[in-house]
Parts: C-alpha cells; structure tokens; sequence
C-alpha cells in the first residue's frame, strides 16, 4: 500500500435521483501521472471532485463508499475538509486569473487567504511563489499581468498557483482544452515536465485518448460511471479488458469484425486471420491498423477504397 496515494472502495455518487459513479474501486498510484479518460458525461470530473471533495459544494449530491488518502478515510471523517483540500489542489478547466493582479501575486493569493494559524510571514510567501514560479518556468514573468501572457503561460499561473500551497496532489481539469493545437503538445510536454520534476502525485481529466496515453504512467477509463479499466498506457492499449476500451483508444481506431472459431482458426467470413486455441463459437475480432501486414498471399483480403497519405504515415482505407 505504500505508493497507494487514493485507495477507492465501493464508491457510487448520486445527483438526486441520478447515479453518476457506480461501484467505482480502483487504486491510483503515488508520484505518478494518471489520466481519467472516457467519453463526455462519463463521470471524470465528477470522480475527480470527489478526490477533494468538491462535491460537497453541489446541492443534491450524495456520495456513499469511501476514499482513502494515504490511509485515511476521507468521507469518513479521519481528515477535515480543509486539511484535506491543502493536500489535494485543483486546477478548474475554467480557471481564472485576476486580470488586474499581477501573476505574482495571482500566485500567492492562495496564501494571503489562508487562515490565521496556518498565514505565513511576508518573506515565507515570497518565497513560496518564487519555488512555485520556478517549477512551471514562469519566474521571470512574475511582474505581468495575465493579459500580457499566452494561454499555455496562463494556465502555467494557474498550475503554481495550485502548487504554492504545496499540495501532495495535484488534480488537473481538461487542462490542455482551452489551447490551440501547437500549443497544446508543447504544454502537455510541459505538464509531463513539471510532474518528472516535482514528483507530485497528478491526476489529470481529458476526453483526448492521445493525450492521455502519451503524457500518463496510468490511465483510468470510464464509461456512464464505471470503471472500465485501470493500467499503464501501453498494456491497456494492447489488452483492453472490453471492446469499449479498444474502440476509444487509438487513431484510425481499431477495425471490428464479426467471425468465429472452428477448430482452433479463427475466421473472418472464410477467412482465417488467427490460430488460437479457443474451443468453437462465434466472436467479436479487432485488429488495429497496424496490425494488418500487406501480403499478396495472406489470407485475408479486402477492396481497396482508398489511400490516405498523412505525411508520416500513410493510411490504407479497405472493406471487408
Ligand atoms: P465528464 O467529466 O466525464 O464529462 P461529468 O462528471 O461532468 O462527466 O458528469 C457525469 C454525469 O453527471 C453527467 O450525466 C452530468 O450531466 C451529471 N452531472 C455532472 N455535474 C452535475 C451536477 N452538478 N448536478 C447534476 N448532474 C450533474
Ligand atoms: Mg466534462
């Protein structure tokens, strides 16, 4: 359990009526970059709310199960509030700078409004900033005023200012949404940088499965508010546990066919693609783009629609 940072048990969230976390359990991993992906209305920000609890501020919602954090129950009571969102920050998809502060000071209003027992002295908030600044690279623009930023600085503002506190966690909503394209590959960079750097525990919301499986140790997928699969980009790339997962990741997503198994081949019409050692019945077969190998005397053929040529690589469009 060491490098568990948020051990979920049997957690189900309601809004009134509407269940939109089911059974979820899972582990999430400390020191690490994990990414919740699914598609929209799948419930990846509401589970990350309930990782600071930020559920609590919205009317109706009710949360039964449980989250530890580092062996402590959450939703149980061994941790107040406060505490608990000191040491897990949020970074808001619509995070707002005040425009007529400077980023500096943006970055040290979180200290400024910390209560009385825990305010630091002038000097311990100047140097907070300063550390916080210099992790996201943004120290020698601390005198601007975010209008004179680009939005991949901007949201950097927003990242230290969740960092001043010196959280044991970060979590990062759609971050990169609000980018253009260029800009968005080098701030996930960025993002990636920051977390090698830092080490803090990060946990980040996206919709973008590339995103996801290029800048993540772990990715959590979700469908309507269950947890599909939990594991390293990688592995559930290659073994996706349902065939959800393996139609959500990968671009050109991966082909299905409808096929059976007779005597250990596994056909697509007539067609064998596969041996396996399956006994007889019928089957879903995906194949991923990359899979296919051009080879005039394979045994799987298909007509060909069209070629697609993307620079890098080049795509061939066929039917079955
Ligand atoms: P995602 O982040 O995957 O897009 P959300 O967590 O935002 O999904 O939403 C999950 C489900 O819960 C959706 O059906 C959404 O409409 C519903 N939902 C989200 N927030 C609220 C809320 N404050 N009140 C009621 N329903 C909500
Ligand atoms: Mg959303």
């Amino acid at each position: 359990m060491e490098n568990i940072i948020f051990d979920v048990k049997n957690l189900n969230l309601f809004y009134g009526e509407k269940q939109a976390l089911i059974n979820l359990n899972m582990q999430i991993e400390k020191n690490a970059i994990t990414a919740l992906i699914g598609p929209s209305g799948c419930g990846k920000l509401t589970f990350l709310r309930c990782l600071n609890r930020m559920n609590d501020l919205i009317d109706g919602c009710r949360v039964e199960g449980d989250i530890l954090i580092e062996g402590k129950d959450m939703y149980k009571g061994d941790l107040n509030v406060v505490d608990l969102r000191t040491r897990v920050g949020m970074v808001f998809q619509n995070y707002a700078l005040y425009p007529h502060l400077t980023v500096r000071k943006n970055i040290m209003f979180p200290l400024e409004n910390l209560k009385r027992k825990d305010r630091l002295s002038k000097e311990e908030m100047e140097k907070r900033v300063l550390d916080a600044a210099k992790m996201v690279s943004l120290e020698e623009l601390l005198d601007r005023k975010p209008r004179e930023l680009s939005g991949g600085q901007q949201q950097r503002v927003a990242i230290a200012r969740a960092l001043v506190k010196m959280p044991r966690v970060l979590l990062l909503d759609e971050p990169l949404s609000n980018l253009d394209a260029r800009l968005r590959l080098q701030t996930r960079e960025e993002i990636r940088r920051i977390q090698r750097e830092t080490k803090i525990t990060t946990i980040f919301v996206t919709h973008d499965q590339e995103e996801a499986l290029s800048i993540s140790d772990l990715i959590v997928v979700m469908k309507e508010g269950i947890l599909q699969q939990i594991g390293k980009p990688q592995e559930v790339y290659d073994q996706p546990a349902n065939l959800f997962v393996a139609k959500f990741l990968g671009t050109p997503p991966i082909n299905v066919f409808s096929g059976k198994v007779t005597d250990g081949q596994v056909k697509i019409g007539e067609e064998t693609v596969l041996l396996a050692d399956l006994p007889d019945q019928e089957v879903t077969v995906g194949i991923r783009p990359e899979g296919f190998v051009v080879d005039e005397d394979g045994t799987f053929s298909c007509a060909l629609k069209g070629i697609e040529v993307l620079g890098r690589d080049i795509s061939i469009v066929a039917s079955h």
